[in-house]
């Protein structure tokens, strides 16, 4: 199936092992800045005008258009005898990668940065949990992304001896403005539309603990790389990583909220009333949850200071240049060094990362106890999903395999319509092992701790889009509140056969309208029609990913439309 990625490998040079080029170019070479402070770092940034200083003091960049969000197809994995079974090879996300061709490219990236007059390296780890923080050293040639990893990566914790994953530490190269020399590469790395090979390529060599980041300068690159190879790593160990937020109230409460890019999870578990952990990644332990993370990567689209003022603050607080260290990229700025977060010319996918500490609520230790809530979210543009629901053990876990969403997709005339996503964990691109080991932890966890499990549509109500409207986030936080402090408890619950969910019959706050989406669509058959098509999606979805897989009937018969 992967016949675009041909894996020839004559031509290229003899390689030497990757590990030892890297001691050899940082050994004795006055080009090394190593460990800089923030301060010091963003005196390079702006010295070198790797990005603008805003007159708030962050920083902030335009990248390349190619730039502006992960780029999926260019993402590999180094394929050996070690990850051969491991791996989900069956999924589209998982392109393999011959070893040659991967230390080709790495030796290309080392050639480059030895003709830098400055590389910065930066030795942070990823979790929070000291028993599972994985070290990484991060060598680039741009001051601006050693910046972003000291505002994304935490600092070493003193126990990091007792790190299971301390005696290797993760080496990542990150090249943002170089581009692959595609003559090289041609037939090896991804073909674009236009018969050209990609120049872009991010690659991760779990086996020797290596991350290499070739021509892309969008910073999600870079933490999702890390992400997935914690992924990889920690359900080897019992550790169940999550895409999700989290955060705990004053009782030590805690809730995960797990959903795709833009349904919530940053929005919504920012919340003065409870401490945030992390906004995007967690790992599940026998000790509680931990965030991996040091800070959060904000959506900027559309934000709004009056609904989201805490993230709003984080980023758009004033402070010296050299103390902020908040960096946006590709929000739109004018020459009066306005923002105007609505436009999106550049791309939807603006975004800002900036250290947890810059907000109001946040556990500086970014542990916590297992989860008492986990929230799973989706964005249902269809309007048929009810705004919350409950569910049950194999609901929660079908949910979690299914991992849906919508997406509005234009067309070429112009008509936009959703589109129905279903990425497994709610992050398949960033799971690259077997579904069985993911979903099993979870079972096992869910069992174990007694979490409770609802679903929030934070979609459209009224009718799908562009005839009903997303619902106000002022509702949806109402929701969530009473699904976290147990006001959903003890009320009164509707089944739905349709999609097996249990819909409350009132929610603290809530019209009782809502909580129903066909009560308040105009037209009771279109709403079934849709609901039917919907339903429909996720059996068929199911069928062909999972019909000869060895998921439990249980969980099958939870499956919407079935
Ligand atoms: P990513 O994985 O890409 O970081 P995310 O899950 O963190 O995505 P957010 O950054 O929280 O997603 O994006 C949610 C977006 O939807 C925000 O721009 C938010 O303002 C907007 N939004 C509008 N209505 C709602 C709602 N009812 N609930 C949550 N978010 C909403
Ligand atoms: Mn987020």
């Amino acid at each position: 199936m992967q016949s675009h990625f041909p894996t020839g490998t004559e031509g290229l040079s003899e390689t030497i092992p990757p590990r030892s080029s890297v001691n050899s170019l940082l050994s004795d070479n006055s080009a090394v800045c190593l460990n800089l402070n923030r301060e010091a770092l963003i005196q390079q940034i702006i010295h070198r005008n790797e990005a603008f200083v805003s007159r708030q003091g962050f920083l902030f960049t335009h990248t390349p258009a190619e730039s502006t969000g992960r780029s999926p197809g260019d993402t590999y994995i180094v394929k050996d005898p070690n990850n051969e079974k491991l791996i989900a090879w069956d999924s589209a996300n998982n392109h393999p990668l011959e070893r040659e061709i991967f230390e080709g490219l790495w030796q290309d990236a080392l050639s480059e940065l030895e003709q830098r007059s400055q590389i910065y390296v930066t030795e942070r780890v990823i979790g929070a949990e000291s028993k599972f923080a994985l070290p990484v050293k991060t060598i680039t040639d741009n001051a601006l992304t050693a910046l972003f990893t000291l505002n994304m990566f935490r600092p070493i914790p003193h126990n990091i001896k007792n790190s299971i994953l301390a005696d290797e530490p993760f080496t990542l190269l990150v090249l943002p403005g170089c581009m692959i020399d595609t003559k090289r590469y041609q037939g090896r790395l991804r073909r674009l539309a236009d018969g050209k090979t990609s120049q872009m390529a991010i690659i991760m060599d779990f086996k020797n603990r290596l991350g290499l980041v070739y021509g892309s300068s969008y910073g999600g690159s870079v933490k999702k790389l890390m992400f997935t190879a914690m992924n990889y790593y920690l359900p080897l160990v019992d550790v169940l990583p999550l895409h999700c937020s989290s955060n705990e109230n004053k009782n030590r409460e805690l809730a995960l909220f797990l959903g795709l890019s833009g349904t919530g999870k940053t929005s919504l578990s920012t919340n003065p009333d409870r401490a945030l952990l992390g906004d995007d990644e967690h790992g599940w332990s026998d000790r509680g949850i931990a965030n991996f993370e040091n800070g959060c990567y904000a959506k900027l689209i559309d934000l709004n200071p009056v609904k989201e003022p805490e993230i709003f603050n984080a980023v758009f607080h004033e402070d010296r240049p050299t103390r902020h260290g908040a960096i946006v990229e590709n929000a739109m700025i004018f020459s009066d060094g306005c923002f105007n977060l609505s436009d999106d010319r550049l791309t939807p996918n603006s975004r800002a990362s900036y250290p947890l500490s810059f907000l109001s609520n946040y556990k500086q230790s970014s542990v916590g106890p297992h989860p008492k809530t986990i929230i799973f979210l989706t964005a249902d543009a269809n309007g048929v999903l009810p705004p919350i629901s409950r569910l049950g053990r194999d609901q929660a876990l079908l949910w979690f395999l299914m991992g849906y969403t919508s997406k509005l997709a234009g067309t070429e005339a112009g008509v936009i319509n959703p589109v129905s996503i279903f990425s497994r964990f709610f992050g398949e691109p960033f799971m690259p092992l077997l579904p069985e080991m993911y979903l099993d932890l979870l079972s096992r966890k869910l069992n174990e701790h007694q979490t409770a499990t609802f679903l929030i549509n934070t979609g459209w109500v009224g009718g799908p889009f562009g005839v009903g409207h997303r619902i106000d986030i002022d509702l949806t936080r109402r929701m969530v509140n009473a699904a976290l402090d147990g006001k959903l408890e003890d009320v009164d619950y509707a089944g739905d056969s349709l999609f097996h969910l249990q819909v409350p019959k009132t929610c603290p706050g809530i019209p009782h309208d809502l909580l129903i989406p066909e009560r308040i669509w105009s037209d009771s058959l279109l709403y079934e029609k849709r609901a039917r098509s919907l339903a429909e999606e996720f059996s068929r979805h199911f069928d062909k990913t999972y019909g000869k897989s060895q998921i439990s009937e249980r969980i099958m018969r939870q499956c919407p439309g079935k």
